[in-house]
């Protein structure tokens, strides 16, 4: 492994920097600055994947990018907020971060796009939007993600019209294996369609073009209702309301629905920010209860029937995504829309009938088809169904026994959430897989962009 004196002082000289502006951790940085040769872990938002890599760069300029892997004689992988679960960015090589090659870049008027550069957070780029009267049609449930990190696993939120975050990306810029910069737009749209949820894996991402629209409001509405009557509603619910979400509480058959619909009302007060959406209290009955599910459904049920159906009017970036205090790991596959309901009924019964440890509860969403060669929506009307597992307790059990289910369904795993798929799973869920890796192969013929995991997706 070589690491260039330089790029190390360059980085111990960004990293401080950076850390003045509270953007990475000051310690981080010190250390790094008094040891150059120290190397600097890193993990994820749950903590579930870690890797020592023996350099991080966070270059300041596309220049200074396009230099760093040209040279590199190693993998590289480039890191968003550190949001995926699965092991997407761990590298032994060189770990690359955007966060100073990100910000606004322009708009057009007239079209609605805006130019972002990809190390943007979702939450500055809906401000920044916000600020040029823009927004996006739809935003994930937190806004925390790196524009680049979210496309690249196309992130999604809820809406049965509405695509994932990769489907608003009209142009994006790439600097490819060879260090050269690569636009991919409607001018040379298999590339495009390549690119726009590539997992990292043809090259770095340093801009994006999005496609926006004016300025909404939205009237976000919640209440409680029995599973089996949710469930029967669904359909007619995603069909007729713009975001429409539910949630079943493990143990207790009741869920939580969650619709929003454009409106001009005023906005109402931002409500308390809850530290944890009552996840610590559903854990501790899993505590006291987790022995008894009747005694636990009736708790559960009883708290849930006190529970007024709530209603809040904000602009949408606002409505769309929330705060996550609680941390976890997560399994999310997204299904053909038709199995969803079924395949939720299932995975309530496995949790239930085998009595499977587990009080976070599980998220139904849908999304819009879309022509992303390897988006899990490509070209398909799709239900995710999530679920969760506490960040400290082993997510195995719980997840092995649920994902068989998705399996049955057709499911394709969200790229940047726990699954145990291969190559040629994947090549039989999606029809593009093949033109995916040419596309890969030829972009980056040494697999400068792969880690492990990568090329166990991809079978090389
Ligand atoms: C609390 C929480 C809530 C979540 N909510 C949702 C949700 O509502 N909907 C949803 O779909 N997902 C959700 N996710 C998952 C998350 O949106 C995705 O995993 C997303 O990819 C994370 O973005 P990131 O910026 O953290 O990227 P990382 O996790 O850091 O990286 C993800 C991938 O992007 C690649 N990448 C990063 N930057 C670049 C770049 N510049 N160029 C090329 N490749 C790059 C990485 O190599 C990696 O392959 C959630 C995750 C958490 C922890």
């Amino acid at each position: 492994m070589k690491i260039s004196r330089r790029h190390l002082l360059q980085y111990a000289a960004s990293a401080s920097a950076l850390a003045a502006t509270g953007a990475i951790p000051a310690a981080l940085t010190s250390a790094f600055a008094d040891e150059p040769r120290r190397v600097i872990p890193w993990k994820n938002w749950s903590g579930g994947q870690s890797c020592t890599p023996a350099l991080r760069s966070v270059p300041e300029s596309e220049a200074e990018l396009a230099e760093l892997v040209a040279r590199s004689a190693t993998p590289i992988r480039a890191v968003g907020a550190g949001h995926s679960f699965s092991p997407l960015v761990p590298t032994e090589g060189t770990l690359v971060s955007l966060d100073r090659l990100s910000g606004y870049v322009s708009h057009n008027a007239a079209t609605h796009r805006a130019t972002f550069k990809a190390g943007t957070r979702l939450g500055a780029m809906a401000a920044m939007l916000a600020g040029n009267g823009l927004a996006l049609d739809n935003m994930p449930d937190i806004n925390k993600q790196t524009i680049a990190g979210a496309i690249s696993t196309a992130t999604h939120g809820t809406g049965a019209e509405l695509g994932s975050l990769s489907s608003f990306v009209t142009d994006l810029r790439l600097v490819t294996a060879a260090g050269e910069t690569l636009d991919c737009n409607g001018g040379n749209a298999d590339l495009l369609n390549a690119a726009r949820v590539s997992l990292g894996a043809l090259g770095i991402v340093t801009e994006t073009t999005m496609q926006a629209r004016p300025l909404y409001k939205l009237k976000r509405r919640t209440w409680v209702a029995p599973v089996e009557e949710m469930l029967e509603q669904a359909p007619e619910l995603w069909a007729k309301h713009r975001n429409f979400e539910f949630y079943y509480v493990p143990y207790s058959g009741m869920t939580i629905g969650i619709i929003n619909d454009e409106t001009d009302d005023a906005e109402t007060p931002e409500p308390v920010n809850e530290d944890d959406d009552g996840l610590r209290q559903l854990q501790q009955l899993q505590e006291w209860l987790g022995w008894a599910p009747s005694a636990r459904r009736w708790v559960i049920q009883t708290i849930m029937d006190g529970m007024e159906p709530e209603e809040r009017v904000d602009y949408s970036h606002k409505t769309l995504s929330a705060e996550r205090n609680v941390r976890f790991n997560e399994m999310e596959y997204h299904l053909p829309r038709e199995a969803g309901p079924e395949a939720l009924r299932e995975i309530v019964a496995t949790i239930e009938d085998n009595n499977i440890e587990v009080f976070f509860p599980i998220e139904f969403r849908t999304t819009a088809p879309d022509d992303a060669w390897l988006s899990p929506f490509y070209k398909r009307e799709s239900c995710s169904i999530a679920v969760h597992r506490f960040h400290e307790a082993d997510y195995t059990p719980y997840f092995s026994a649920i994902e068989p289910i998705f399996h049955k369904h057709d499911g394709r795993p969200h790229w940047g959430k726990l699954n145990t798929l291969k190559a040629a799973d994947f090549a039989a869920l999606y029809p593009k897989w093949n033109d995916f890796l040419e596309v890969r192969a030829e972009l980056d013929p040494e697999g400068k962009f792969l880690n492990p995991n990568l090329r166990d997706v991809f079978g090389v």
